[in-house]
């Protein structure tokens, strides 16, 4: 690892302070993903701002919607009542990932930012445009088992790990941050970026800018929701295909449907024509079916993760049919 220099933050403007203007700087929040990136020396900063101290840990109300602290623990923000009354997706999202020692570690804002688990980015012998633009993307003619179907590019087929993020794109979420330009609220679904041509880039924060929070809105759907993820062990293993879905049946109609799946692709994935195919139908397997054909419609698998096409689709229609009360 290389050596760095170690700094703690006692307030957020302090924070942005110290990071903002060095381009070797780097936030340090539960240290899971940064500090194991460091040792594999995918990341390198030169200074850690340490931002434990910060008072950015309440889960409270925000009007009718809530509003999380960018240092909740994802333990805590899992547990939390209120989150597992109006938003049980979230809840049972945070508890899917990783393990107990953790979650109680990993903070929301890390948890949105953490990388991808791409095995070629994560091995700095190979080539990878994400972590060294322009060197190439092995993962396209290689192994791919783990990669994404759905917005990649010739540059970058590596998935978002997050399973949170997926559940908070369904949920509207919206990040509120803080930078050297002032505080910008970002709905989350514009947050993370698709590859395209600049995979390096993947989110649309500046360097520097501190997230602060996390607000979900209040909604008619997210009361009845319901995260499911597929994976290759029952337990501390990333998603192979997961799905956040959220019903609002009224008199046997769904009047409002949200669907965002992760493990397949190179964001937390908002399934938009899928939600467009629930609205004003009676919640049935064919409506279930027909919403998981519009989800995976355009997916582009590769040679050894052409399954998730099949397996993201069952996902879909399961999860639905269980918040639908038909599992
Ligand atoms: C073995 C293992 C298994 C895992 N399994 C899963 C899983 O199944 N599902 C899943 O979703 N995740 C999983 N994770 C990932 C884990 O959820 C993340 O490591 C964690 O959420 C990151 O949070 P952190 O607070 O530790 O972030 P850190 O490691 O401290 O930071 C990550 C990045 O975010 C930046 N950052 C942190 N906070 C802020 C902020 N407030 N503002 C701006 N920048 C910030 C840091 O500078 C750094 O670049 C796993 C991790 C491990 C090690």
């Amino acid at each position: 690892m290389q050596p760095f220099s170690y700094k703690k933050a006692g307030i957020a403007d302090n924070a942005v302070a110290l990071v903002a203007p060095d381009a070797q700087a780097s936030y340090l929040a539960g240290g899971t993903s940064l500090i194991d990136l460091m040792k594999l020396n995918v990341q390198t900063p030169k200074e850690l701002v340490d931002i434990n101290s910060l008072a950015l840990t309440k889960i409270e109300m925000q009007g009718n919607g809530v509003r999380i602290g960018a240092m909740a623990r994802n333990s805590h923000v899992a547990y939390d009542a209120m989150i597992r009354k109006r938003y049980p997706v979230l809840s049972e999202a945070l508890l899917s990932g990783a393990s107990p020692q953790l979650r109680n570690m990993a903070s929301v804002g890390g948890n949105l930012l953490q990388r991808t688990r791409c095995y070629y980015f994560r091995d700095t012998s190979m080539p990878c445009n994400k972590r060294v633009p322009g060197s190439g993307c092995p993962a396209i003619e290689g192994y791919n088992r783990i990669h994404a179907i759905l917005g990649g590019s010739d540059r970058c087929i590596a998935t978002h790990p997050s399973d949170m993020a997926v559940a908070m794109v369904a949920l509207d979420a919206v990040v509120q941050t803080r930078g050297p330009n002032g505080a910008r609220s970002i709905p989350l679904v514009d947050f993370h970026l698709v590859p395209g041509n600049t995979p390096e880039r993947e989110t649309v924060l500046q360097h520097g800018e501190l997230i602060v929070a996390v607000d979900l809105p209040a909604s008619t759907f997210a009361w009845r929701s319901h995260y499911l993820k597929v994976r290759d062990r029952a337990s501390y293993a990333f998603a192979t295909a997961s799905v956040a879905a959220a019903l609002d049946i009224q008199n046997g109609i769904i009047r409002s449907a949200r669907i965002a799946l992760g493990g397949v692709g190179t964001k937390p994935w908002r399934a938009y024509e899928a939600e467009k195919a629930l609205v004003n139908k009676q919640p049935n397997q064919a409506t279930f079916q027909a919403a998981a054909l519009a989800a995976i419609r355009g997916a582009k698998p590769q040679k050894y993760n052409a399954f998730k096409v099949e397996l993201a689709k069952r996902t879909i229609v399961k999860a639905l049919a269980t918040v639908g009360g038909m599992a």
